[in-house]
């Protein structure tokens, strides 16, 4: 099968060029490929398998909405109103009673492109301001608003207004010096003289998952917040990675202790890896005109049905603490990978970790260890992706659902792969 995809599909594609197998089934926290190897998988679908794979009662909800209906256009239908309903009981009670809810079409960039239009369309202003290291989509809007030069330049950005400001992290900044994004936001907003101008939306992740794990600073995120409502400029929080649970809480925002105008979801919400994104936000922004921003997918009836339940095992099986729990754990097992010269940072939150590589001569980007590691990880049974600067980050997503036994016989897959390749 893979020389098959080497033989007719397209130089685009990435996941099977880092971890080189063909997948034939899965279950919970497990996939096995076609020859029968057995696989711990810590990429869950790259987050959308919040509950694993083939969940039980996700596949029953979704066979029994098969016989009803499955595609809805943006129709309301009974599986819709289940799921928004849903959707929106998991929201902070304050922000539920002044939010909408806007279904994008089927993927992430999707939605932070209907996000970006809101804010556009609502503020009648143009640029966006967005954080060095961000990641929002592979579009040319959302890829503008990245921070992936490789990505860009081939085909020359294409969106102009973007404007980019250092993401403080949470401990050590992983990129060198460590300054204060917000302040330096705030400096240039607020500068008449060769500053910037009022932008139609900041977007920020809370934690930045393509760019490496990077949890962001609480006074860095709160100073935004403050800064962007004191300008009345929408602050679009992009949860697709972090968002239904990953970090420990529904939202990653609600750690912060701020309230977006903004809220982009997708990957997890369906739990099962149906395609499936929505915008919530904030009454005052709801400007635009009907079909402003339309797209055929929108009504994914099989990922509302499953959505739904997801929702509803999530809060009986207290997932969200599981969540906690597990990621304590995998701090707990990682921590002491840090002794290792070659490893920079541990970090993470919730279920969302990563295991930074770099050169303990120039602090520059290790790739070719972090390749190692991954690639020792793999063939001793673990699957987990990279990403960050130069793919130096070993990256790990496991279902939220995962159990403490998996936990454990993961990191010490990978502290076994970090001393062999490491060193
Ligand atoms: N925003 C964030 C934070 C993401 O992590 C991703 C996907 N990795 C996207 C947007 C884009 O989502 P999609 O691939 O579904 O378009």
């Amino acid at each position: 099968l893979l020389a098959h995809q080497e033989r007719w599909e397209s130089s685009a594609r990435t996941y099977p060029r880092h971890l080189p197998i063909a997948l034939a089934e899965g279950s919970g926290s497990f996939v096995r490929d076609v020859d029968g190897n057995v696989f711990i998988d810590f990429l869950a679908g790259a987050g959308v398998l919040s509950l694993g794979h083939n969940h039980p009662e996700l596949v029953r909800a979704v066979s029994q909405q098969l016989d009803s209906l499955t595609h809805g256009l943006d129709f309301p239908t009974p599986a819709k109103d289940t799921f928004t309903q849903a959707q929106l009981s998991m929201l902070p009670p304050e922000l539920r009673r002044r939010t909408r809810l806007h279904f994008c079409g089927p993927t992430g960039a999707n939605a932070v492109e209907a996000a970006i239009k809101l804010c556009k369309i609502a503020t009648g202003r143009g640029d966006i301001i967005s954080f060095r290291g961000a990641f929002h989509g592979s579009t040319h809007a959302t890829m503008a608003l990245s921070g992936l030069v490789s990505q860009k330049t081939p085909v020359r950005n294409g969106m102009p207004g973007v404007h980019f400001f250092p993401y403080t992290a949470d401990g050590p900044a992983p990129d060198g010096p460590d300054v204060n994004g917000a302040d330096l936001l705030e400096q240039a907003l607020r500068d008449s003289n060769g500053g910037i101008p009022l932008p139609a939306a900041v977007i920020m992740e809370m934690v930045q998952g393509e760019g490496g794990n990077i949890v962001a600073r609480t006074d860095f995120v709160r100073t935004v917040r403050e800064v962007t409502r004191s300008l009345g400029i929408p602050l679009i929080v992009d949860e697709v990675q972090t968002g239904c649970g990953r970090t420990g809480t529904w939202f990653a925002f609600e750690q912060y202790g701020i309230e977006p105008d903004v809220i982009v979801a997708s990957k997890a919400l369906s739990g099962i890896g149906l395609p499936v994104a929505l915008i919530l936000y904030d009454t005052a922004l709801d400007t635009w005109a009907p079909g402003a921003h339309i797209g055929t997918f929108r009504g994914n009836q099989l990922a509302f049905a499953a959505g739904a339940e997801t929702v509803r095992i999530i809060r009986r099986d207290d997932i969200l603490g599981n969540v906690r729990r597990q990621g304590d754990r995998i701090a707990d097992r990682l921590t002491g990978l840090t002794r290792n010269p070659w490893v920079s940072q541990v970090r993470g939150r919730g279920l969302m970790w990563g295991i930074e590589l770099a050169d303990r001569s120039d602090g520059r980007p290790a790739t070719e260890v972090a390749a190692a590691v991954q690639h020792h990880a793999l063939r001793h049974g673990l699957i987990v992706e990279r990403g960050g600067r130069d793919d130096a980050v070993v990256r790990l997503l496991p279902p939220l659902n995962v159990t403490a036994e998996v936990v454990d016989m993961a990191c010490s897959i990978l502290v076994d792969a970090v001393s062999t390749s490491a060193n």
